[in-house]
């Protein structure tokens, strides 16, 4: 075994001088985020969040907060909040040390969050002062038929501006936390999901931005703010932003392509259910992929390679990278070399593969080249 290791490790090294894309991690624990890193990832391309809201010491609180109608209590549920999330993030920000962080702020529709149960209502009552009876009308409320379709993503952040702020405060303050503690470059990308417009994208972005200078341009900071690098870019998970990329690329310094969404809603086909018809349609030959797991190149690739070119005519240096399940599939991360993104970002598990599918779609890309110009030359000598 220790020799197959020395085995696997020299192949890994023979892949990693082989390709020229980074390879990043969907990481959102300080585990999740070591084994990254030791598996070889460069960076966190996607911490999610809203996994962290699920601990028991914090559902109550999130539930307070999404079921609050006055600030005040709003508020109270933030602050409790804060606390957690700036040490969610001073974890991940040290294990990393200094190598990328992508952050992405809350997704998933609220109501996942909701209680169900008579005794969560009732410990919810207890912390918001409010009774059982007014937050289970509140909750019903707040029920949507569609959530994936509903109040989720950046919407979230629009609706409840107070719920982003308080996540930004958490990432920037941790940011600060580890540059004074490390006297390193700390480097940490804000990442909004959901976005199908750049004004989504602007108005959300500008409350990241107050948030951020307030931080860092106050005395206590003053020494330290200078080590924390921090961007704020998007996610392009709907046909809407790839197709309007050009425009939202004016305010964001990156492009993450959450394909997961991107497919779901390309294709009108749910990512959730995965007994449905399309394993009839693999089974009968009617797609020869599962486009979950390979890229459908030929539809969503296309918005991908859309977006990608749109986005880098308005801003030349925007960072793209693919971070949806299909980053660690060969024909998608072939397909991703090809249309000139920077990075993908895939589980941690993955990453080996993910790193031997860049060298090879960097050798293919090569291939390519080289053809081309064996071709030109001797057509020139003709
Ligand atoms: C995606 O949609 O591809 C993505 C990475 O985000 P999530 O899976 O969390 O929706
Ligand atoms: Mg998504």
């Amino acid at each position: 075994p220790a020799q197959m290791c020395e085995e696997f490790k020299t192949l890994m090294q023979w892949a990693d001088q082989r390709r020229d894309m980074t390879v990043l991690a969907n990481a959102e624990t300080p585990e999740d985020v070591r084994r990254a890193l030791s598996l070889g990832a460069e960076g966190v391309g996607l911490c999610r969040t809203e996994h962290m809201f699920f601990d028991a010491d914090r559902i109550v609180a999130v539930r307070q907060m999404i079921l609050a109608e006055d600030n005040e209590v709003r508020t109270d549920a933030l602050n409790k909040l804060l606390p957690m999330q700036r040490q969610d993030f001073t974890e991940i920000l040290e294990v990393m040390q200094g190598r990328p962080v992508t952050i992405r702020l809350l997704d998933p529709p609220l109501h996942e969050f909701l209680p169900h149960e008579q005794h969560e209502f009732e410990a919810v009552a207890r912390s918001a002062g409010v009774s059982v009876d007014v937050l289970k009308a509140r909750a019903d409320a707040s029920r949507e038929a569609n959530p994936m379709l509903g109040l989720r993503g950046c919407r979230v952040g629009i609706v409840y501006p107070e719920i982003y702020r308080m996540q930004t405060q958490a990432i920037v303050l941790a940011a600060v936390d580890v540059a004074r503690k490390s006297d390193k470059v700390v480097c940490v990308h804000v990442m909004v999901p959901f976005v199908s417009s750049v004004d989504e994208l602007e108005i959300v972005r500008r409350e990241i931005d107050n948030v951020a200078s307030t931080i860092l341009s106050s005395s206590e900071n003053e020494e330290v703010a200078h080590l924390v690098q921090y961007t704020v870019g998007t996610m392009i998970e709907l046909p809407r932003a790839a197709l309007t990329a050009g425009e939202i690329a004016r305010q964001a310094s990156f492009f993450s392509f959450g394909t997961n969404d991107l497919t779901q809603t390309t294709l009108g086909m749910s990512r959730d259910d995965a007994g449905s018809f399309l394993q009839n349609y693999l089974k009968s030959g009617v797609i020869d992929r599962d486009p979950f797991v390979s890229l459908d190149i030929e539809g969503v690739g296309m918005l991908v390679e859309l977006a990608a070119k749109e986005g880098r005519k308005t801003r030349k240096d925007l960072k793209l990278c693919l971070c949806g399940e299909q980053g660690a599939d060969k024909d998608t991360v072939v397909f991703a070399q090809k249309i000139g993104l920077d990075a993908v970002s895939c589980s941690p598990f993955f990453v080996p593969v993910a790193r031997l599918a860049a060298a090879q779609a960097a050798i293919v890309q090569q291939e390519i080249r080289d053809d081309a110009t064996s071709g030109g030359a001797s057509t020139g000598s003709m």
